[in-house]
């Protein structure tokens, strides 16, 4: 009997040991980690570089508090803001904890830089940010949402990519309008670009502020090193968090210049905000990132992942579609997947679900050519035999 609140739908797993693209079970078995435990291990298992950076920070400090300079919380802010649009960055612990900064941030210009008393945050349905009571009602989908009335005041939400019905939601209360730019937990569905640049425009157009929630997006999951420089716009706010720290659990919110008079000393804070070894972390990833070319890497890894599964799924009635970036990926079923997760794992590879009926594929950016066919092979003969068993039964 376990200790723990029940939250968490466990597969029957255990897992102690991991390396690279590979990890390992209480048993011995050995799993192709196609998940990366959400997206979060984006160097693959024990990263050298990240391991280094913190085995020798944990011999020199731990946590002093914000009440002190952290020369690691500058670099990683540095290494952050030199290499993304942003001009300061405010570190927190969680993926919710960052997008609930950037609320906070929006709402806190209007009402103490600008004065105006704006407020309401623009969000889409299918849309997901986060499990504080803030950022769970600005996801775009109910079912985080049952049994926790009354939300907090504040939030719309309109479907993605129609363009009238958010310009029918804009009214003066209205703050800003938040994004993911695509929606991963909500099925992995891309935002359409000229969707996008017309919220841009419209967001200048009327003073709002665009916040892009880039927590599954960023730190080169998609092909870039954040997801807005797909699409030639640039956010006033973003959020990132899981890949950000190689699996050391932090957040930051990312924000341009006129933003940060909003944030005034006191204003906003966290006890754990960027301890010197969550921002060693941080700083070890993103220079390993850049020098592993990871952003790059996964672009082209992910065009491999894609072409590879669009001919080997072809034609089987039980897949629907294909799709995604980088290596952000999503193989759209004709029924519920969870059978093929476990069917999958039973072979020793680990995939995800977005929604029901989507696999998702998050492999780690450094993923090699080989464990990409490894992984098609694998994904191909159960999806084959699962199709052969239902057309067996008709
Ligand atoms: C995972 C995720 C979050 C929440 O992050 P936590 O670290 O779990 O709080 C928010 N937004 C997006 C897009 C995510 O993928």
């Amino acid at each position: 009997m376990s200790s723990l609140f029940p939250t968490f739908a466990r597969y029957p797993i255990t897992l102690v040991k991991g390396k690279g693209s590979r990890l390992w079970d209480d048993q011995g078995k050995e799993y192709l980690d196609f998940m990366t435990g959400i997206a979060v291990t984006s160097l693959g298992h024990v990263p050298e570089r990240v391991k280094n950076a913190l085995v020798s920070q944990l011999d020199q400090l731990w946590h002093v508090s914000n009440l002190f300079y952290n020369p690691n919380q500058e670099k990683a802010a540095k290494l952050l803001t030199d290499n993304s649009c942003a001009d300061a960055v405010f570190f927190c612990n969680s993926g919710a904890e960052a997008n609930e900064a950037a609320i906070k941030l929006a709402r806190r210009y209007h009402q103490k830089v600008l004065g105006n008393g704006r407020y309401e945050i623009i969000t889409f349905t299918r849309s997901f940010h986060g499990r504080t009571l803030a950022t769970l009602t600005a996801t775009g989908q109910d079912k985080v949402k049952e049994g926790f009335l009354p939300l907090p005041e504040g939030f719309v939400h309109v479907p993605l990519n129609d363009l009238a019905a958010l310009e029918a939601a804009v009214n003066d209360k209205t703050a800003a309008i938040m994004l993911e730019l695509i929606q991963a937990e909500g099925g992995v569905h891309e935002v359409d670009p000229a969707f996008l640049r017309a919220v841009r425009e419209l967001c200048d157009r009327q003073g709002l502020l665009l916040i892009v929630d880039e927590i599954q997006t960023g730190m080169g999951r998609t092909g870039k090193m954040f997801a807005y420089e797909h699409y030639g716009i640039e956010p006033d706010i973003f959020t990132l968090a899981k890949g950000i720290g190689s699996g050391f659990p932090v957040g930051a919110m990312l924000a341009k210049a006129p933003l940060i008079p909003a944030f005034t000393a006191g204003s906003h804070g966290s006890t754990f905000s960027g301890t010197p070894i969550a921002t060693a972390a941080v700083a070890a990833t993103i220079e390993t990132m850049l020098l592993e070319q990871a952003p790059e890497r996964a672009a082209a890894s992910g065009e491999l992942l894609i072409g590879k599964l669009k001919e080997a799924l072809n034609g089987l009635p039980n897949v629907v579609e294909v799709r995604g970036k980088g290596l952000l990926v999503g193989i759209e079923c004709a029924g519920p997947v969870a059978d093929i997760v476990a069917a999958l794992q039973h072979r020793g590879l680990l995939v995800i679900t977005a929604g029901p009926n989507v696999l998702r594929l998050l492999p780690n950016l450094l993923v090699t050519a080989e464990e990409i066919e490894e992984a098609v092979a694998i994904i191909a003969a159960v999806l084959s035999e699962q199709a052969a068993a239902l057309s067996a039964k008709q």
